[in-house]
């Protein structure tokens, strides 16, 4: 699929056949996986792990995927703090150098562009895992993988992105990641919190039917796929702003089971308030097995940067 060596900076990089063949090898990988199979495909390597923005999920899973691939992990959990960033020193130092020890480097900034400043000083291949606002691509995949996974297609769906699609950068990789399939886009957001026009004329000028609403309600009666974000609170220059916006959408039990039948309840966490904790039992709630897929898929990817 010809991801050997490459950087993964932005979801709008793929091809429909490379995320197909990405399913399939977290597939194989999964069901390896399940069966207790101990796997050395990436036997010597190292990866390493900055991140300069919290994370739970995408660095622990890029973590636990190269770990079940029986490679080796570098960790720098808190590089602003606990890194020679603290001292001042630049990104593309603080790459340059850690590319001398690793095979690939998975990145976080709050930045937008952070991710290929990177790529421009490394000779490693660079891993988006989130450039502030930007992009966040390998959460793309794997949400991607858990639709299809859910609802074993993902043409025909209308998808429903809820929420601060303005400052959430897995929106904004989401909706290129989808635009490789034939979806409609409910975009549904208050105004100040509305998707960036470059993401919606990007698919518009792929002829996709792209609705822009903030009637959560009415789009739920049409949807398949409800893709709930958080209001991204470290994005606001001003808290009394963030205060006002951050219940504007909640996703409630009673909302789901008004909705179109089966339903399929998404967020890539962590989770606030948006959606209330009575939507957890439902078998519409896909949030934590998506959280789960965030293994396999990351896994399909390193064998695939690594080239194995
Ligand atoms: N964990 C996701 C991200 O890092 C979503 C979020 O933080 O709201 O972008």
């Amino acid at each position: 699929m010809n991801l050997k060596g490459t950087d993964i900076l932005t979801a709008a990089q793929f091809t429909r056949d490379q995320v197909e063949q990405l399913f399939s090898v977290a597939d194989g990988l999964a069901a390896r996986l399940q069966k207790g199979e101990r796997l050395r495909t990436l036997d010597g390597k190292l990866l390493a792990t900055v991140f300069y923005e919290p994370s739970t999920r995408t660095r622990l899973s890029f973590e636990a995927a190269m770990q079940r691939l029986g490679g080796g992990v570098l960790s720098v959990a808190e590089a602003k703090t606990a890194s020679s960033v603290a001292k001042g020193e630049t990104l593309p130092d603080t790459i340059r150098t850690i590319a001398n020890y690793a095979n690939a480097i998975v990145l976080r900034h709050p930045d937008v562009g952070a991710a290929q400043i990177a790529a421009d000083a490394a000779s490693i291949p660079i891993l988006n895992a989130g450039d502030g606002a930007g992009e966040h691509p390998t959460q793309a995949l794997l949400d991607l993988y858990t639709i299809r996974a859910e609802k074993k297609t993902i043409d025909g769906l209308r998808v429903a992105l809820v929420g601060d699609l303005k400052n959430g950068r897995t929106v904004h990789s989401l909706a290129r990641a989808l635009s490789l399939f034939k979806v409609d886009f409910s975009l549904v957001a208050p105004a100040a919190l509305s998707m960036p026009t470059e993401v919606s004329d990007y698919l518009r000028a792929r002829d996709f039917i792209v609705e822009e609403t903030n009637d959560l309600a009415r789009t739920l009666q049409k949807a398949d796929v409800v893709y709930m974000t958080r209001v991204q609170k470290e994005r606001f220059a001003d808290q009394k702003q963030y205060e006002k916006m951050k219940n504007f959408f909640i996703l409630t039990s009673d909302l789901v089971k008004s909705a179109k039948e089966n339903l399929l309840v998404m967020h890539p966490l962590p989770r606030i308030d948006e959606i209330t904790t009575d939507v957890d039992t439902l078998p519409n709630a896909a949030y934590f097995r998506q959280a789960k897929n965030g293994v396999f898929i990351r896994m399909a990817l390193l064998a695939e940067v690594f080239g194995n």
